[in-house]
């Protein structure tokens, strides 16, 4: 296999490489080396310069370093029925160093020459390093002589050595690794060859060649992932038919100027943009980005509305019954400010008989406004609780109601939208980019507009890759008057607690209203409900002067739409909840919410969680009440406390937790960002994605490059599969 592309090698299986039995294969397959591309992308963890040796009789304690020397015992021991210890005894002809490992596939001999990377310590008054990483010199191995020595990760049973070797025969046999980028593009940004990289990312010469070879690994990956995502955007644009929305009709207008208040700068231009998209005949795919409180709700009904004044439906899907209710009851409001309420119907008259509105022209009746969750059915047009759910579902396919709101109810069989122009997929976050296919898909024929609109805020690299095909409007500009949240972390001894209390106390005394979020229990809501149902009987004794509503997942829909009304109404002083009430809750009276345990909630759910108050022009406070029991724990708390920057929240998330678990599973090229690092190759990305984009636009079937086109679909595989359907 001299000579080979990376596509080519996909389709090799790793066996056929010597060093590599057929009985290593599964094992390979289980760590995710299914090929001999996924053997020559399994890049060192790091790289021993020889040049760098300490003398064992100065090596520092503590910290990371690499020392050689010759092997003068080993023992290996049993030290329980599944642990085997191996321990050996290194000199470097002054001074004897103990060497210990707890994996029995260490191969070390007695007189063998090894080089040991790793934190040397004083145990027992003697120097030991434990689990060293190890090159031994003494197999005749020239990889190791004068040279920078890779330590490859071990995966499927095979040592760092064995895993070493292995990929030198793979080399050997596929270089020179093909060639796919343009030398211009190459050279426009520095990168170096395919080839070179390859090698030197396992074999350095010199340290210095490490780092060039790894940008250069990083950034195909990354540009394949910009490929994917420009050619299906490009799909979009070409294949899609769209619905072309009329932006001059009157009711957006009126519905902007009945606001009690005025749009932001920000809500201006993406609303905007938004009309520009609709108005054009291709599908409008936009995600609208914002702080929590930057005010996505009204710039959203602005679309929603010029779509329907252009005689389509709209739809907005909210992931929790809560947010789905409080959306209906806050749109069905703005849209009566606006005058834009129906007239109601007569219930014992015509509704559900026919045809409720014969040839009126939709803007002039009124907004009529369904909510449809799995337990709820309502409009708006009828007295609460007398809507029957058969009806709703036959107005809304008749094209009698115009705007639906729900849950994902909506995406459901048997929900059938006669002429959806405009769908709003809220807190998409919540969401699979498959849902938000299905309820685009509740058009037939065409392609309805759509907006996603999220709160999480994502580093922009991060938003990048994941959202590469979408469009984006960024609210960046908070309504004005809004003080940050203030956030105090408290600990859970009795003179802090003493202190939180008396913070609800003195805020409710002034009118206001607070939120006590109960300790997160992790993938069960009847303990969680159990948990906030006790911390709820117990804060009733702290609070007896107060009155206290309780909500978690595990109540009925039309109880917790009670207590949610009541809280609205300012009827309950304080809310004890769960995590239902993490999204889009919207009380502006709101100023404390009290989150216990919250070291246990990751960044993001507690900064969606602070964005709960702080929403109207009073100083808010945030409580966080933990005594943290984990690192990173303390870290989440600390970052709370400094900052109230979600964006800066995220990049800390991302550096907290690593990209491996921002990207879920499934998302559609996870699997192949190996090298790149999406927070510190910021630079690569936004390169990688010019690049691509640009060729996608002059070569749209990537016809002039098909290296290209054969490593994307190669190294994406199923996810991209569709888009070179010919
Ligand atoms: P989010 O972006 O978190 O969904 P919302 O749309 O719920 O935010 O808006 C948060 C609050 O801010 C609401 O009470 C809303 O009425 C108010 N609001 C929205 N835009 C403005 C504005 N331009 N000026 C003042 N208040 C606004
Ligand atoms: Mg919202």
């Amino acid at each position: 296999m001299a000579g080979r592309s990376l596509a080519y090698l996909t389709e090799l299986p790793p066996d056929l490489v010597k060093g590599i039995g057929p009985r290593s294969v599964k094992r390979l397959s289980d760590a995710g080396i299914e090929s001999v591309a996924d053997l020559l992308l399994h890049v060192p963890r790091r790289y021993l310069d020889r040049s760098q040796l300490f003398d064992l009789s100065a090596v520092p304690l503590a910290e990371e370093v690499t020392v050689g020397g010759t092997v003068l015992s080993v023992r290996k021991r049993r030290i329980s029925r599944n642990r085997t210890m191996i321990d050996a005894q290194i000199t470097d002809g002054t001074n004897v160093m103990t060497a210990v490992w707890f994996n029995p596939y260490i191969k070390v001999a007695e007189g063998s020459e090894v080089i040991l990377s790793g934190k040397a310590e004083r145990f027992r008054g003697r120097l030991q390093m434990k689990s060293p990483d190890m090159a031994r010199l003494d197999l005749g191995d020239s990889l190791l002589v004068g040279r920078v020595v890779p330590i490859h990760p071990s995966a499927g049973g095979l040592s760092p050595t064995k895993m070493r070797d292995a990929i030198h025969n793979a080399l050997g046999r596929s270089r020179p690794v093909t060639e796919v980028l343009p030398a211009e593009m190459l050279l426009r940004q520095e990168l170096v060859g395919r080839d070179q990289a390859m090698t030197d990312i396992h074999f350095p010469e010199a340290s210095s060649d490490v780092e060039p070879a790894r940008r250069r690994l990083a950034y195909d990956e990354l540009f394949r992932l910009e490929i994917a995502l420009a050619l299906r955007k490009r799909r979009q644009v070409d294949e899609a038919t769209g619905v072309v929305h009329d932006a001059d009709a009157p009711v957006v207008g009126s519905f902007v100027s009945a606001l009690p208040y005025d749009l932001t700068g920000a809500q201006h231009r993406a609303i905007e943009q938004i009309q520009g998209d609709m108005t054009s005949a291709h599908p409008m795919h936009r995600l609208l980005q914002g702080e929590v409180g930057s005010g996505k709700t009204a710039v959203a009904v602005a679309a929603l509305l010029t779509g329907i004044q252009s005689n389509y439906q709209g739809a907005v899907m909210a992931p929790t019954e809560v947010l789905a209710e409080q959306h209906y009851l806050g749109i069905r409001g703005m849209l009566a400010d606006a005058d834009l309420a129906p007239e109601a119907i007569d219930p014992l008259g015509n509704a559900g008989t026919g045809s409720l509105f014969e040839s009126e022209e939709r803007t002039d009746r009124g907004v009529r406004m369904a909510l449809l969750t799995s337990n709820n059915a309502e409009v708006n047009f009828l007295p609460a609780g007398t809507a029957k759910r058969s009806d709703v579902l036959s107005w809304i396919s008749d094209a009698e109601v115009d705007l639906v709101v729900g849950t994902h109810a909506l995406i459901q069989e048997g929900v059938d939208f006669a002429r959806l122009g405009i769908a709003v997929v809220d807190e998409q976050h919540r969401f699979g980019v498959y849902q938000r296919v299905q309820l685009r898909e509740k058009a037939e024929g065409y392609d309805p507009d759509l907006l996603i609109m999220t709160a999480t805020p994502i580093p922009r690299t991060l938003a990048m890759t994941l959202y590469g095909d979408l469009d984006v409007s960024v609210l960046d500009e908070m309504p004005p008057g809004r003080l940050p949240v203030r956030t105090i972390h408290k600990r859970k001894d009795q003179l802090d607690l003493d202190d939180v209390y008396s913070i609800v106390r003195n805020e409710t005394a002034m009118g206001r209203q607070a939120f006590v979020v109960c300790p997160l229990v992790e993938d069960s809501d009847a303990l969680e409900a159990a948990s906030a149902t006790t911390e709820y009987e117990r804060l009733q004794k702290v609070f007896p002067e107060l009155e206290l509503g309780l909500i978690h997942g595990q109540l009925r829909p039309s109880d917790k739409d009670g207590v949610m009304q009541r809280f609205r109404d300012g009827e309950i002083d304080v809310l004890v909840a769960t995590t239902v009430i993490e999204v889009g809750i919207d009380v502006s009276n709101a100023t404390v919410m009290v989150i216990e345990d919250a070291d246990r909630f990751g960044l993001s759910q507690l900064h969606q969680l602070r964005g709960r108050v702080g929403r109207g022009a009073d100083q808010a406070t945030c409580v966080l009440v933990a005594d943290p029991t984990t690192p990173e724990g303390e870290e989440r708390i600390a970052a709370m406390v400094a900052t109230t920057d979600g964006f800066r929240l995220a990049e800390e998330d991302l550096r907290i937790r690593g990209q491996g678990t921002v990207f879920g599973a499934k998302q559609a090229g996870a699997k192949d960002l190996r090298l790149a690092d999406i927070l510190r190759d910021t630079d690569l990305l936004i390169a990688a994605r010019e690049e691509a984009f640009a060729m996608v636009a002059g070569d749209p079937e990537l016809d002039g490059h098909p290296l290209i086109q054969e490593e994307v679909q190669a190294m994406l595989g199923e996810d991209v599969a569709w888009l070179f359907r010919s």
